[in-house]
């Protein structure tokens, strides 16, 4: 599968687009050839998790043989990985409402779906590539994403990953996740600033010639596992073709039956998984993007400008907290027709401007499929209280920020009322205890620990087991740094590598 850029003709094997993750006009990689309504309820029927990530992959990623790529998924997917076999158990709450879980990985959060994945498509791609230089993965992270690429990286060979984290906003849990991560081939710096800031300096040290000839000189590469990467955006793809399948088994929606689905948003990679999904061939219907208060999609998706001069605010669903969703360029590449001189120039505009807008026709379209809600922080706390006291279904505050946003649209449009919907249930909500204490009244303790020993008592939800290990793992990565050093950081980093 050729992949092209969503900004210029540049068109590249897949291999390439996935060891270089960025084209090299900034732009982002997307299928050449869109492999549209290339799959059938018959083809993933009551077939595994693995199965259908085999079926869907090949569709997106050609150039691996059958043998290759199945031993990829089964290494990916293992029981070492995840702690069920469903992978993504979908819960039902309701006659109508599903809920999709995606917390099952290493790390607790939904990253791990892909993440689990993606090392192993890096390291493929790059022997496909001739690549004899080590790949240095920079990653910058509002939390989750982080703990997830160290996870899958940690010690992988010829790999090497630098994470940077805000120190405004990710959570405790998140930040112990990542202050103790183990292997030997990882570093982690958090920046003050907020995740935009570490997002955009490290997008520019990315693009810049200068850093890349000094890594080079040593033998290095870089690559990026950000959600910019079709390998990490392909394997997210699976798990709502999983869910169609699991629908249709439980009787929740007959083989042809539309569902609707809500993502709670931040870089729109998780959301774009499920519209690549629905152009595959998957019946769904609406696509609701959830957000918190940095509510810069919900305000899209009703006036169809994309306005990114506004205050942003921190708030308990940190991996939300984003005004430059990074996918969306891919998302604007479609709504356009797939137009990269359309593209190229909306992006443009967002850089100069701060914003950029889609026409009235092209919104119209656009409203067909997809609609935007926000929750506030004290609404999301209401609703993990409510569907925690009417359900006994604990949910993390992202997740709860979906919920909301569901019951917002139905009030709004309750002639979506009839139609089966499912939550993407995003990290499990023990990685943000303080934000469960405060919406079910119980007291926080003075470690993360204890509070979630507080939550287990009053809720029996036992503490995942990675999560309750890291109390007595060593702190190894406090480093504070400004985003301006950045890249003395990557490059000290870089000279610690064993020739
Ligand atoms: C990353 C993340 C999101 C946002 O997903 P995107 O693909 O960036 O839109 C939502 N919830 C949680 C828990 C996350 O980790």
């Amino acid at each position: 599968m050729k992949y092209r850029s969503t900004r210029s003709e540049e068109t590249v094997n897949e291999t390439y687009a996935l060891l270089h993750g960025l084209a090299s006009d900034g732009g982002l990689y997307v299928p050449a050839l869109f492999p549209e309504r290339c799959l059938t309820y018959d083809m993933v029927a009551e077939k595994s998790y693995e199965d259908i990530a085999y079926i869907v992959l090949k569709n997106l990623f050609t150039s691996f043989d059958e043998a290759e790529l199945r031993s990829m998924i089964a290494s990916a997917y293992s029981k070492a990985n995840f702690s069920t076999p469903d992978i993504a158990p979908l819960h039902s709450i309701l006659e109508r409402l599903s809920v999709l879980e995606l917390f099952h990985g290493r790390t607790q959060a939904f990253k791990d779906m892909a993440l689990s994945l993606f090392p192993y498509l890096l390291v493929a791609a790059k022997e496909a590539e001739k690549e004899t230089d080590e790949v240095l993965i920079l990653t910058a992270t509002s939390g989750d994403t982080g703990k997830a690429a160290l996870e899958g990286f940690k010690d992988v060979v010829g790999t090497h990953i630098q994470v940077f984290y805000p120190t405004d906003g990710v959570s405790p849990m998140q930040q112990e996740q990542m202050q103790k991560q183990e292997g030997d081939n990882v570093n982690v710096t958090a920046i003050r600033g907020n995740f935009d800031d570490a997002q955009q300096f490290l997008k520019r040290l990315f693009v810049d010639e200068s850093m890349a000839e000094k890594v080079a000189a040593k033998g290095v590469r870089f690559s990026s596992a950000n959600s910019i990467n079709i390998g990490r955006l392909a394997p997210q793809v699976v798990y709502y073709v999983a869910a169609y399948a699991e629908l249709v088994n439980q009787g929740a929606i007959h083989r042809d039956e539309a569902f609707n689905v809500v993502v709670p948003t931040g870089n729109f990679g998780n959301i774009l998984a499920a519209y690549y999904a629905k152009k595959m061939g998957a019946p769904i219907g609406k696509l609701i993007c959830a957000s918190n208060r940095n509510n810069v999609l919900t305000d899209f998706f009703k006036t169809g400008t994309y306005d990114m001069k506004r205050e942003f605010y921190t708030t308990i669903s940190p991996s939300m907290d984003i005004l430059e969703s990074s996918n969306f360029e891919r998302f604007l590449y479609y709504v356009s027709g797939e137009d990269y001189e359309a593209t190229n120039s909306r992006m443009k505009d967002l850089k100069q401007k701060g914003s950029l807008s889609v026409t009235a026709e092209e919104l119209q379209r656009i409203q067909k499929d997809f609609s935007g809600q926000y929750m506030s922080d004290e609404e999301t706390k209401a609703v993990i209280a409510q569907i925690y006291n009417s359900y006994g279904y604990l949910m993390d505050p992202h997740t709860a920020v979906a919920m909301g946003a569901y019951m917002k649209e139905l009030r709004e449009h309750p002639e979506d009322g009839g139609r089966h919907t499912v939550i993407a249930a995003t990290a499990h909500p023990f990685k943000f205890p303080n934000p469960i204490c405060e919406a079910l009244e119980i007291q926080t303790g003075d470690t993360p620990y204890e509070s979630l020993e507080h939550i287990s008592a009053v809720t029996g939800v036992a503490c995942p087991k990675q999560l309750a290990a890291l109390q007595s793992k060593e702190l190894r990565f406090t480093k504070v740094i400004d985003k301006e050093s950045m890249g003395k950081e990557i490059l000290a980093f870089v000279d610690t590598f064993k020739k």
